[in-house]
C-alpha cells in the first residue's frame, strides 16, 4: 500500500518542511501519494508533482480555508479509509501535530512524533527518535495500521525531481461537530526579511553578546548576509529576543547553507537544532566553548569586535 504525505500550504505556498517529508518518502518508496487541503490549493497540485508525488488528491473547498485541524482529519479519515494508505506521514508544524493527533484518535492509529529519520528494515518502517534530552537517538515502530509519523520540521530538504503526478479531486463533506471550532483572528509577527524555518543563511546570538540591546550585531550580519537572526534558549528566555527564533531541542530545528553562531556555548540542547547546517562558523571567546568541536570554521574573539569586522567585510564584498 503506498504511503500518503500530508502536504502543507500557508498563504498560498508550500510548507517546506512538507516538502522535505515528500522527497524522503519518495526515496523510500515508489509509490508516494501526496495530499492537499485548503482553499484555493488545486493550483499547487503541479508543484506537488515535481517535488515528488507519482498522485496528489486535492480536497480544495472554503471550508478548509481557516487552519484548523479536525475539517482537515475528516478529509484525511475519509481518504486513509477509502483507498487504504498504510502509512501518514506529516511534517510538524503547529497545525499538522493537531491534525495527526486528530487522525491518530478517529482511526485508532498509532502517531510517533518528533522524528528525525526513517528507513525500511527488512521491509519494515522504522522511525529515528532522540531522546535522553536528544543525547541518544531510537528505533521507533507501530503496532498496527495505519503507521502515522511526525516529522520533524527542517530535517529533510525537499528535492525538486521535475515529475508531473496524476491529480484526483476529493469531495470534501466535513462533520458537524468539526465545524464547532472557527477561527476568530489571524495575527501575523512584523519580520523583515526570510523566516528561520527557510533562511539560506542564519546568524544567532547567546548570552554571549552581553544584552539584548548587541542583538543590533547580528541583525545587520544578517542582513548583510540576506539570512535570518536565531538564537538560544538562555536568550529567549531571558526576554533578549522573540521565541519565534529559538533553535534548538525545544525551539527550531534549521538546516541553513550557513550558520554563524555569536557568542554561543554550543549545548547539546543547542546543537540538535542547528547541527545539519551546511557549514557551522562559531565566534566565541572561549577556545574550549563546546560549539568548536562541531563547527567548521571557528574564530576565538570577542563578539563585539569580530561582528561588526565581518559585517563591514561582508557589505563592502557585496558593493565590490
Ligand atoms: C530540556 C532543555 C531544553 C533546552 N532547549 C534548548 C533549545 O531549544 N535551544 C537552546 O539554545 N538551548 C536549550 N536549552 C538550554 C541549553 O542547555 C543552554 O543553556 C543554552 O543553549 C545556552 O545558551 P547560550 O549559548 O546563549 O549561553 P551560554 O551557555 O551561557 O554561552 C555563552 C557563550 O558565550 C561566550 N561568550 C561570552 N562573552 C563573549 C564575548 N564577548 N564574545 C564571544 N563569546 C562570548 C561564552 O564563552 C559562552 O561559550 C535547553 C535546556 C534544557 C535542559
Amino acid at each position: 500500500m503506498p504511503t500518503l504525505v500530508y502536504v502543507e500550504d500557508h498563504e498560498g505556498e508550500l510548507v517546506k518542511g512538507s516538502l522535505g517529508v515528500l522527497a524522503k518518502a519518495a526515496k523510500l518508496d515508489d509509490d508516494v501519494v501526496a495530499v492537499l487541503c485548503g482553499a484555493g490549493v488545486e493550483g499547487l497540485a503541479e508543484e506537488v508533482g515535481r517535488h515528488g508525488a507519482g498522485r496528489v488528491f486535492v480536497a480544495d473547498d472554503p471550508a478548509l480555508e481557516a487552519p484548523l485541524p479536525q475539517p482537515r482529519v475528516d478529509v484525511l479519515a475519509k481518504l486513509v479509509e477509502s483507498e487504504g494508505f498504510d502509512t501518514v506521514l506529516f511534517g510538524a508544524s503547529v497545525l499538522t501535530a493537531d491534525v495527526a493527533a486528530g487522525l491518530a484518535g478517529r482511526l485508532d492509529a498509532g502517531l510517533n512524533w518528533d522524528l528525525v529519520d526513517l528507513e525500511r528494515q527488512n521491509g519494515k518502517l522504522v522511525g529515528k527518535r532522540p531522546a535522553l534530552q536528544d543525547t541518544v537517538i531510537v528505533d521507533v515502530g507501530w503496532k498496527s495500521e495505519p503507521r502515522l509519523a511526525l516529522i520533524r520540521s527542517g530535517t529533510f530538504e525537499p528535492s525538486e525531481a521535475g515529475g508531473s503526478a496524476e491529480v484526483t479531486k476529493v469531495p470534501v463533506e466535513i462533520q458537524d461537530w468539526s465545524k464547532q471550532a472557527t477561527m476568530v483572528e489571524q495575527a501575523h509577527e512584523e519580520s523583515q526579511g526570510p523566516s528561520i524555518e527557510e533562511a539560506e543563511v542564519i546568524v544567532a546570538g547567546g548570552r554571549g553578546l552581553g544584552g539584548p540591546e548587541n542583538f543590533t550585531l547580528v541583525e545587520e550580519l544578517a542582513k548583510a548576509l540576506g539570512g535570518a537572526v536565531g538564537a538560544t534558549r538562555a536568550v529567549v528566555d531571558a526576554g533578549w529576543y522573540p521565541y519565534s527564533t529559538q533553535v534548538g531541542q525545544t525551539g527550531k530545528t534549521v538546516s541553513p547553507k550557513l550558520y554563524v553562531a555569536c557568542g554561543i556555548s554550543g549545548a547539546i540542547q543547542h546543537k540538535v537544532g542547528m547541527q545539519s547546517s551546511g557549514v557551522i562558523v562559531a565566534i566565541n571567546k572561549d577556545p574550549n566553548a563546546p560549539i568548536f568541536e562541531f563547527a567548521d570554521l571557528g574564530v576565538v574573539g570577542d563578539v563585539h569586535e569580530i561582528v561588526p569586522k565581518l559585517t563591514e567585510l561582508v557589505r563592502a564584498r557585496k558593493g565590490g
